[in-house]
């Protein structure tokens, strides 16, 4: 048995969508190691909500988002951070724990990893954003080797440090995620309301190809979204806020296809495996990690980044794709079993 310690994303409360992907993907290798017998503890801002794991809620301000700053800003901390308040739990308890896992994109714990007698292991969950934060990365790699891990290659291809980066990929409850053999007309995309994940694609697509466009997802740019509005009033598209897993999949399972336009070199996109297990096609620019997950022709299309007129022949392709396709693949590389193992393999590699 491994007595595990999470050091959560410092972006926001878990459950609240603000952090992203890495707030499903915590929560499914937390639930998996307790599964599997393991101590599990997180440490996650105040209000943070985890389905069966235990939190500490860990006062304090939060860190800005890495992918809201330039490549060459200085690294920030509020007055009393909740960051740098998790850091020094983690320093107090650390004694009581095999492991210490980091979640958080950010500077301190990777500069602070030398200064604890735990072993930490850093689980990334973007790419290359900015230079002071990939330095230090870098040098945690060199001191400490086999202690980084990322969700994918393209996702390592980033970073100065690419050979040094485990992949790990995602995974997710599969028994969440219903299949559904008969969608509807309607198209999904679902993720953080924000430019670098470039909306605007996806509705243009949805216009020019007559499609409606279900939207869901934790609105974190409002002028930006605004903008899409006003920018295409006749659009057909719909959003819908942002659901719970289980609302979620109720949703997305009885869409046609899933869209995904992201501009940024998308470190994995655990959208796409959700979509994946309801038996929901992908749809996505040929860029980082869709383009991994998605098998073009078989569980969706990759089409050429940035294209909307791609987007519209994929969209006119899309029903010649078998679902059961889909939901097969999910089970084969993205369920919790594989999501664990790949991750207990991790963690005895850095305890031997
Ligand atoms: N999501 C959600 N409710 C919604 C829409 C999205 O919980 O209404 C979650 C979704 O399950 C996924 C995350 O938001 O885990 C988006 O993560 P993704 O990896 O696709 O992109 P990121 O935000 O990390 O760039």
């Amino acid at each position: 048995m491994l007595k595990l310690l999470f050091l959560s994303t410092p972006v926001g409360p878990l459950g609240s969508g603000t952090g992203g992907g890495v707030e499903l993907t915590l929560q499914n290798i937390a639930f998996e190691m307790k599964q599997r017998g393991h101590l599990v503890k997180v440490l996650a801002p105040t209000e943070s909500v985890l389905q069966g794991i235990s939190v500490e809620q860990i006062t304090g301000n939060l860190q800005i988002a890495a992918q809201t700053q330039d490549i060459d800003d200085p690294i920030c901390l509020p007055a009393n951070s909740m960051l740098g308040n998790m850091c020094e739990y983690a320093r107090r308890v650390q004694s009581e724990y095999d492991l210490i896992v980091n979640f958080a994109f950010d500077w301190l714990p990777f500069y602070l990893t030398p200064f604890f007698e735990c072993p930490i292991a850093h689980f990334i969950s973007m790419g290359s954003m900015n230079q002071a934060l990939d330095l230090i990365m870098g040098e945690i790699a060199v001191r400490f080797p086999g202690t980084l891990g990322v969700y994918t290659h393209s996702q390592a291809a980033t970073f100065a440090f690419t050979d040094s980066c485990r992949i790990l990929s995602s995974g997710i409850d599969l028994s969440l995620y219903q299949f559904c053999d008969r969608p509807g007309q309607t198209l999904a995309w679902l993720g953080r309301i924000s430019r670098e994940k470039a909306l605007e694609d996806a509705v243009q697509a949805a216009q020019i190809s007559g499609n409606r466009l279900k939207i869901f997802g934790k609105m974190q740019e409002k002028e930006y979204w605004e903008k899409i509005l006003a920018d295409n009033p006749d659009a057909p598209i719909e959003y819908g806020g942002f659901l719970s897993t289980l609302e979620l999949q109720e949703e997305l399972r009885q869409c046609r296809g899933l869209l995904m336009t992201p501009r940024w070199i998308e470190a994995f996109g655990n959208v796409a495996i959700e979509a994946l297990a309801c038996g929901v096609p992908v749809i996505s620019y040929s860029r980082g990690g869709p383009a991994e997950i998605v098998k073009d022709g078989k569980t969706g299309f990759l089409v050429e980044p940035d294209s909307v007129a791609g987007l519209v022949d994929a969209i006119a392709a899309i029903d010649k794709i078998d679902r059961h396709m889909c939901r097969q693949q999910a089970e084969l590389e993205y369920s919790l079993e594989a999501l664990g193992d790949r991750f207990e393999a991790w963690f005895q590699d850095i305890l031997s």
